[in-house]
């Protein structure tokens, strides 16, 4: 068993390494777990017995002499008020490593970085253009859409405005998704984005890690607090040491949030919409009794270096941007099993009233900056104008996107 877990944390080449692993369940912690929960056990019956023992002799006006048994009783109690805080201390120890332990992986799961994925469907055609197309933030810029220069002393770099018709595909945006979901039998929320740690834990992300990408408040005023970088955290602390009825489920909800990444890694695509500080993204969020409850639509099969700690299994979505030339990762789902709902106690009754850990899944419905990148850069004319797609026409109230006058 621990060799599998090994070989799945290789596989997946997370923070965690083989000699971690090897730690969490081999020496010290666990294993003194187990001693000071054996001793624990131990005396915890020693003392049941002295003390039926002595209330027996009580009983029967025994003249049996009981003193040592109370003796014994004292040093017992003694012992286990020191024990006591010890196992909790060494169980918190042990549940943080444990924590950090990734999802199991899908048998099917290509194996390796993200030069593995392996296409499942190709939708579409990519658009010819008889002019070179240009990125989305010149056009944004030039039609007064995009602001993303000058803002170092405003709100710092990977920071954006969005206004006019920029502003109103955004909305128009979250609209579509949310009209076409809810349509669907989507639940709508509005969660919040502030969330204590345990719910990041739960979802299988750890906001104090040095590595981590999730911003937190400063702790000596708001302790404990952190802000999420996606939907998903809200929604799965809603569920948080819930219990669904089996005829609710799957639960399907979608909600619409603020986005707050640290994005540490400096270089990658330092200029743009494509990787931002805070960003809009309209999730789905579903609980089911297993991982046939819901489906996730699926045109790239993501490799286990790209599933995260969460992921049993994951899918992909690209556009293609043609101001990038390349196609660009716009929606991610992903199939957590019940490595969620046992870290934040989601659970469904049954029909004969037990109880049964849920599975979750999470999915892009809608990642607001990428998708506007992915509308501009295929929709754009010689002329410098930006063709409204017909669906979101009636949302924005424009057919094209012209030059300001
Ligand atoms: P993830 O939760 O990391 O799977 O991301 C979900 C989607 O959010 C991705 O498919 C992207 O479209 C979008 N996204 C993630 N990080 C950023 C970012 N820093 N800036 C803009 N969009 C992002």
């Amino acid at each position: 068993e621990t060799d599998k877990v090994i070989l799945n944390v290789v596989n997946r080449k997370g923070d965690l390494r083989e000699e971690d692993v090897r730690e969490m369940v081999s020496v010290c912690v666990w294993q003194k777990l187990q001693a000071v929960r054996t001793e624990i056990s131990g005396l915890e019956e020693e003392k049941k017995h002295i003390s039926e023992t002595v209330k027996a002799l009580v009983v029967s006006h025994s003249y049996y002499n009981t003193s040592f048994l109370i003796k014994r009783g004292r040093e017992i109690r003694k012992r286990l008020n020191e024990l006591l805080p010890k196992d909790t201390e060494l169980e918190k120890e042990h549940y943080s490593r444990a924590l950090r332990l990734p999802n199991t992986t899908h048998p099917d799961v290509p194996i390796g970085d993200e030069s593995q994925a392996r296409v499942v469907e190709l939708v579409g055609q990519k658009p010819e253009f008889d002019f070179k197309p240009r990125g989305h933030l010149e056009l944004g810029e030039e039609l007064g859409l995009i602001r993303q220069r000058r803002l170092a002393h405003i709100s710092g770099h990977r920071s954006y405005y969005l206004r006019g018709a920029g502003a109103r595909l955004q909305t128009a945006l979250q609209n579509f998704a949310l009209d076409t979901l809810q349509r669907r039998g989507f639940i709508p929320m509005v969660v919040p984005d502030m969330l204590k740690g345990a719910v990041f834990e739960g979802c299988g992300m750890q906001p104090n890690a040095h590595y981590s990408q999730v911003y937190s408040l400063d702790q000596a005023r708001f302790p404990d607090l952190n802000l999420a970088g996606t939907g998903e955290v809200g929604v799965a602390g809603y569920f948080m040491d819930h219990a669904v009825n089996w005829k609710d489920l799957p639960v399907r909800t979608v909600c619409s949030s603020t986005c707050y990444r640290a994005e540490t890694e400096t270089g990658r695509e330092a200029w743009g919409l494509y990787r931002v500080h805070h960003f809009s993204k309209v999730e789905m969020f579903g609980v089911t009794a297993d991982e046939t409850g819901v489906e996730i639509h699926t045109l790239l099969d993501m490799p286990t270096q790209e599933l995260g700690s969460p992921a049993h299994r994951k899918y992909d979505i690209e556009a293609w941007m043609p101001g990038r030339n390349s196609y660009g990762e716009i929606s991610s789902g992903s199939n957590c099993t019940d490595y969620q709902s046992r870290r934040l106690n989601i659970v469904y009754e049954r029909e004969d009233g037990s109880l049964q850990y849920a599975h979750t899944v999470n999915a892009t419905a809608c990642a607001i900056p990428r998708t506007i990148i992915a509308i501009l850069e295929t929709h754009q004319t010689k002329e410098g104008t930006v063709r409204v797609p017909k669906a979101l026409q009636p949302y924005v109230g424009l057919e094209v996107i012209e030059k300001p006058k």
